[in-house]
């Protein structure tokens, strides 16, 4: 219905033509004076106007110019009613902009007719400025509401389906599941072959989730990595577990992008209406919570119930550990190296621990991932650093020979460039021989980027520590990649230790690594000896050095003191 502003100051008038509108399908708005008929023109927006002349206050042509100053209310018909029939007064009023002009008394066809009149022309002026409004809002809708790289759904969509199926689903009892998909390795590739083949490969990714959805899936781009999947049509777990699969399986075939062979590797995380929660929200974050399990090794894992209890717990932690540093809760364990030819100490590796308040002590699995997450590593090794190197100059008149010291450096401070000026901070402040600390890192973390690695261990390198690679043969590594890494030490990985001598894979595989690092002229180092029996086999076959339970847990700085001065003694006799 269109809506007529009447702005007239006799009452009589003003109440007939707004009775004569109302009665021929108009809404009408009365005004009864200028001032009042500019202020509802501008917030009513009504789609014409009647307007008076002679009024006090403001007048007609006072309350035209002043609508036509403003972008807002510039186009709206504006039709003049007045007693006279003056062709000056006409004049100066269509001079303003004014659309028509009636003259009083006026019959209702007449207003009628030029009210309609003016409402058609407007319609037609209008027209094409409105079909480019429509274009340009459904571009802005598509803007809104879709991925632009990938076409899909956005985050908004996504929220819409997933409460339609919520509630459809509540009828008809039908599982609603939320499959959060993140993509690994990108940010490699992104580095590697550029952004553009990061792009065409998630356009690719997008087209294989595709490929393997139908009308019963919404996929959506969270950004980034992420993708969200709705799926409605799968009854039990077993279902939802075999679409997992599915997808996991079409992401890690190989793309040929650009002229190069490229792998990436997804996580999946799921989470279900209504057993894991009720609404859009609940379920997004349980399946992204979900995703983030380090159990989930087959690519992908359900939310349970467990996790939202470690989940407040983790929150908890995270809180306390920036007070944990302030209060001096963090202490250093040590952990002596030995000699497998001479069985004696040639080293020590420090292990962080924190002694919380109300938890007891906790070890690094249930604080170190959390402050990677939160950036507090940074301090936290930090404070390691000084407390190591500290530690081991106080130890020095101890042992009759060089005590070097290990210290776990964390692929998220193998990242950051601030690694290398802390690393000389603390030698200069500790003045401790560059030579006798040892970083220790994962070498899944120097294969990810090995030129960066490279780049990185030889500066490190300058300053004169050793640098070793931690847990040797968990993961997979290139043997381009020892050759071309700086490094001066390996340590065979603890998983490998447990299996010697009794399990023939991972015995070769520990024989083999002893013959690498000494064909590359690196000292080999086994983690976690436990056995006699693993001790023997070391000897045998020409390791350097071992760390484990069999010789000593990791203990805190005074029983280590104690540990060297019987050594020394020994050593002295
Ligand atoms: P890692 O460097 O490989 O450390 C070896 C882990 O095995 C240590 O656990 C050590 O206490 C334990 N261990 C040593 N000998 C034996 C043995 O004979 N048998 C068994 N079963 N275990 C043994 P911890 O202290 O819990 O440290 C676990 C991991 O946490 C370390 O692995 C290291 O990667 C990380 N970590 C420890 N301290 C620090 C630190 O100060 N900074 C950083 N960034 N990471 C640290
Ligand atoms: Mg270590």
């Amino acid at each position: 219905m269109k809506t007529i502003l009447v702005i007239e100051d006799e009452n009589a008038i003003r109440s007939n033509i707004v009775k004569m509108l109302n009665h021929s399908g108009f809404q009408a708005v009365p005004a009864e004076n200028g001032v009042k008929g500019v202020h509802l023109a501008r917030s009513l927006m009504p789609d014409l106007i009647l307007c008076d002349i002679l009024m006090p206050e403001m007048d007609g042509y006072g309350v035209l110019s002043s609508l036509r100053q403003s972008d807002d209310t510039v186009t709206i018909p504006f039709i003049f009613l007045s007693a006279k029939a003056d062709r000056t007064d006409h004049r100066q009023g269509m001079n303003l902009g004014a659309d028509d002009y009636l003259t009083k008394p006026f019959s209702v066809q007449e207003l009628l007719a030029a009210i309609n009149a003016r409402l058609e022309k407007q319609t037609e002026v209008a027209q094409p400025y409105i079909s480019q409004i429509k274009q340009a809002a459904e571009a802005l809708g598509s803007f809104a509401h879709f991925d632009p790289l990938t076409n899909l759904p956005n985050r908004i969509v996504l929220h819409h389906r997933l409460q339609a199926a919520i509630q459809a689903s509540q009828e008809t009892q039908q599982t609603v599941a939320v499959f959060y998909l993140s993509l690994s390795q990108l940010n490699a590739i992104n580095d590697t072959f550029g952004h553009s083949t990061g792009d065409l490969l998630i356009q690719e990714v997008a087209e294989r989730l595709r490929l393997h959805t139908d009308d019963s899936h919404t996929i959506a781009r969270l950004g980034g990595l992420d993708f969200a999947i709705v799926v409605t049509n799968a009854t039990t777990k077993n279902e939802l577990a075999q679409q997992a699969q599915q997808f996991l399986a079409a992401i890690a075939e190989p793309y040929f992008i650009s002229g190069n062979r490229l792998t990436v590797q997804a996580q999946i995380g799921i989470a279900y209406f209504p057993k894991h929660g009720d609404s859009v929200n609940q379920l997004l974050t349980r399946a992204a919570q979900a995703k983030n399990q380090p159990e989930a090794t087959a690519g992908y894992y359900f939310y349970n119930l467990a996790m939202e209890a470690a989940d407040v717990t983790r929150r908890m932690l995270k809180a306390d550990l920036e007070r944990g540093l302030q209060q001096m809760q963090f202490q250093l364990h040590y952990q002596p190296q030995v000699s497998l030819l001479a069985g004696r100490i040639i080293g020590v590796e420090a292990f962080v621990r924190w002694q919380h308040p109300q938890k007891g002590l906790l070890y690094p699995k249930d604080f170190v991932a959390l402050a990677e997450e939160t950036g507090f590593i940074q301090q936290l090794g930090v404070w390691v650093l000084q407390t190591a190197c500290t530690q081991v100059q106080m130890w020095r008149s101890l042992s009759p020979l060089p005590l070097p010291i290990a210290v776990n450096i964390s692929s998220y401070q193998f990242k950051k460039k601030a690694l290398f000026e802390s690393v000389r901070q603390v030698l200069a402040e500790t003045k401790l021989n560059p030579r006798l600390l040892i970083l220790e890192l994962a070498i899944d973390e120097l294969m990810a980027d090995l030129d960066y690695a490279c780049e990185t261990l030889s500066l490190l390198q300058t300053l004169g520590v050793g640098i070793h690679i931690d847990n040797f043969g968990k993961t997979a590594f290139s043997l381009e990649a020892l050759r071309r890494l700086p490094i001066h030490g390996i340590k065979i990985a603890q998983s490998l230790i447990m299996g010697v001598p009794h399990d023939s894979e991972l015995t070769d595989i520990t024989k083999a690594i002893i013959r690498i690092a000494q064909t590359f002229k690196l000292r080999v180092m086994a983690c976690g000896v436990e056995t006699q029996e693993q001790l023997t086999f070391l000897q045998e076959h020409g390791c350097y050095a071992m760390q484990g339970f069999l010789h000593m847990k990791p203990v805190p700085a005074p029983e280590f003191k104690q540990l060297l001065q019987v050594d020394k003694e020994r050593h002295q006799v």
